[in-house]
């Protein structure tokens, strides 16, 4: 069932069908080849003739044969066989180190084990780099045309962290190519075909945007790609297995690929798969042309795994709760997940600032437009989620409304600038999350999004309403429907563009936002001209609760400034909230609250009774000491919302459908 929607090269497989082996293995890796992303496609045609006509040039692109055996996953562990075609000489054989999308060294080279090098049947001694951990040096025999190389992966069970995370169950495994293979070091991703084969638990299916050749069962034979697309296409299987046609009839197809650790987890209403078979009509009405064959959400539901959603051209790495889609609650909180991912395959993708389109997985990545990259897809998969339907309007406000009041309570901003945190991007992402205002976190994202719903109103305002950022990104990330690519663009071309939609002056207006420091208030000017303020109610918002519900915490942050586990140990606190400034600090833990054993509710409830009585004193553990802290506060509970002002609703007009 699974493996009949391969992408329609049927016709040209008949064609090919009486070529020798080889030459038919050439041809269908050049023209799988063509298909795919390069940012030098004129060098690929040359590259095809030239294998068409010369010997030495065929083995030179002769594909890495690789055997993935996933057969025990379950227990987080794989086996892999590779043959990589070598000349004799010294070789150095490279781990895929900058992952795309992760904007980080994230490669798993610690969960590599088992590497054995061979050559002919004799085992080779490998040396790892002294510098470069992630290169390993051999030298190939004379005679040699090829090394073998075996390999396993210890693959991660904690459930944290992204695509190297727990990503396997008992009953399911996101497979993600580059945490398996070895390639010559130096060599562009472009450059290297790989022909792979995957054998995968009995009885379970699969969903994959990368074409198939032949499956027999559980064993899978792909079409021979370039590594770059191989890494772009990661393969998602499970026991428990439903795939959903989102455009059925369309070309391009769009696929929802989901498995589950259990059948009931893939029940998802028909009127929540509508409302993702109208995010791809918004997505395309949106950005006017699509860049890939086809596109899958390949989406893991479990609650063994990390979660979180990791882009492609044409699929994307979605993993969430097991009750992802048949609990409300649960998909209320993460309903942004697969519409951020699909809106990358166009800004992040397609269209990828030059320091983040690298030529391999060597590179290091530069993060300085992160706020263009995270933050714009942030607000383009924000707005996307309402205008499909995956929530109200008013849903996506309040979602607004607790992210603008994080950020405006960064104590951060005062020495760190919002430049400095994409910059810095490759550790933020595995910074902690105690004092984060000060120390301010992956902030690209959510205030990424802020400049980019104030840029949408000033061009609203420039062109009187004629003009949205949709024109934008119909320019930006639109253009010729068809197969991957890779368009990279500087600051200034992002600016020429927004220039051509509505005459301002984007540079500075960027520019200020982006590098300034020393302020206390976050960019909020997208939310006053989008006809809302930011203010704070005695009622925690229905996406306040459901946050709270799933992410098991107590958030009294912009009350007295503190963030609980149900323990009452302290998340984190806000350095200019009275708890903090009484002496409270994360790792801390609160045991009493006004004599009252402590509780979330009772907690709250001593907020809430703080206007009328001057008392609010919390026993606190610090290790094998307690403390009492007296907060001097009478405000009681404070929750953000946002609040109509006197100027025209934008903002409910940016959720409106486009499609229907
Ligand atoms: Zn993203």
């Amino acid at each position: 069932m699974v493996n009949s929607e391969f992408p329609s090269d049927k016709n040209l497989e008949l064609r090919i069908d009486h070529w020798s082996d080889l030459w038919s293995r050439i041809i269908s890796a050049s023209v799988a080849h063509s298909h795919f992303m390069s940012i030098k496609t004129p060098l690929r045609i040359i590259t095809f003739v030239l294998i068409l006509t010369s010997t030495p040039a065929v083995f030179a692109q002769q594909p890495i044969r690789m055997r993935v055996d996933a057969t025990e996953a379950p227990r987080r562990l794989y086996h892999v066989e590779l043959s990589i075609p070598a000349a004799p000489g010294p070789l150095n054989l490279f781990y895929p180190k900058w992952i795309p999308g992760e904007h980080a060294p994230t490669g798993p080279i610690t969960d590599l084990s088992g590497l054995r090098i061979s050559s002919g049947g004799r085992l080779l001694e490998w040396k790892r780099d002294s510098v470069e951990v992630f290169a390993f040096h051999i030298n190939v025999p004379a005679g040699s045309a090829s090394v073998d190389v075996k390999l396993d992966l210890l693959s991660n069970s904690d459930a944290a962290g992204f695509s190297s995370g727990a990503s396997a169950t008992s009953e399911l495994a996101m497979v993600s190519w580059n945490q398996l293979i070895l390639y010559p070091q130096g060599k562009a991703s472009d450059e290297i075909q790989v022909a792979a084969e995957l054998r995968l638990p009995s009885d379970w299916k699969f969903g994959t945007a990368l074409p198939a050749l032949k499956s027999n069962g559980s064993d899978i034979q792909f079409k021979t790609v370039s590594l770059t697309t191989l890494v772009d296409s990661p393969v998602l299987a499970g026991r428990h297995f439903r795939r959903v046609e989102l455009s059925p009839g369309a070309t391009p197809a769009h696929y929802l690929d989901i498995a589950a650790d259990s059948d009931e987890a893939l029940n998802a209403r028909p009127e929540l798969i509508d409302k993702y078979k109208n995010l791809v009509k918004e997505a395309q009405a949106l950005f006017g042309a699509t860049h890939y064959r086809e596109y899958h959400f390949l989406l893991a539901l479990s609650d063994q795994i990390a979660h979180f959603g990791l882009e492609h051209h044409e699929s994307s790495d979605d993993q969430a709760r097991e009750n992802y889609l048949t609990d409300s609650t649960s998909h209320l909180v993460g309903a942004v997940l697969l519409p951020h991912e699909f809106a990358h395959s166009w800004n992040g993708k397609y269209r990828r600032p030059e320091g983040l389109a690298t030529r391999d997985y060597e590179q290091p990545m530069k993060g300085d437009l992160l706020w263009v990259y995270e933050g714009l897809t942030e607000y383009l998969g924000w707005l996307l989620t309402a205008r499909s339907g995956l929530r109200t309007a008013e849903q996506n406000r309040e979602f607004l409304a607790l992210d603008a009041a994080t950020l405006d309570n960064r104590a951060g901003r005062q020495w760190r600038s919002l430049a400095d945190t994409a910059v810095a991007a490759r550790l933020l992402y595995e910074a902690r999350t105690d004092w984060e205002s000060a120390r301010r976190g992956v902030d690209f994202y959510d205030e990424g999004m802020l400049i980019w719903l104030e840029a949408d109103t000033i061009i609203r305002k420039q062109t009187q309403g004629r003009k949205s950022l949709d024109d934008f990104c119909r320019t930006f990330h639109g253009g010729t429907s068809g197969s991957p690519e890779v368009r990279p663009y500087t600051f200034d071309s992002l600016i020429e563009t927004l220039n051509g939609v509505a005459s301002y002056d984007w540079k500075t207006f960027f520019e200020t936002r982006v590098n300034r420091t020393g302020t206390d208030r976050a960019p909020l000017g997208g939310i006053e001209a989008g006809g809302y303020r930011l203010t704070y109610v005695e009622k925690p918002s229905e996406a306040q609760r459901a946050s709270e519900q799933i992410r098991e915490n107590t958030s009294v942050d912009f009350s007295i400034g503190l963030k609980l586990n149900p323990d009452g140990t302290i998340i984190d606190v806000l350095p200019e909230k009275v708890a903090a400034k009484a002496g409270i600090g994360p790792g801390m833990k609160v045991v009493a609250v006004n004599d009252r054993k402590y509780s979330s509710d009772v907690l709250r409830e001593v907020i809430r009774d703080a206007k009328n009585s001057a008392l609010l004193e919390l026993l606190v553990a610090n290790g094998k000491s307690f403390s009492t802290y007296k907060l001097n506060y009478r405000e009681g509970e404070k929750y953000p919302i946002l609040e109509r002002n006197a100027q025209p609703a934008l903002l409910d007009e940016i959720l409106k459908p486009r499609s229907r």
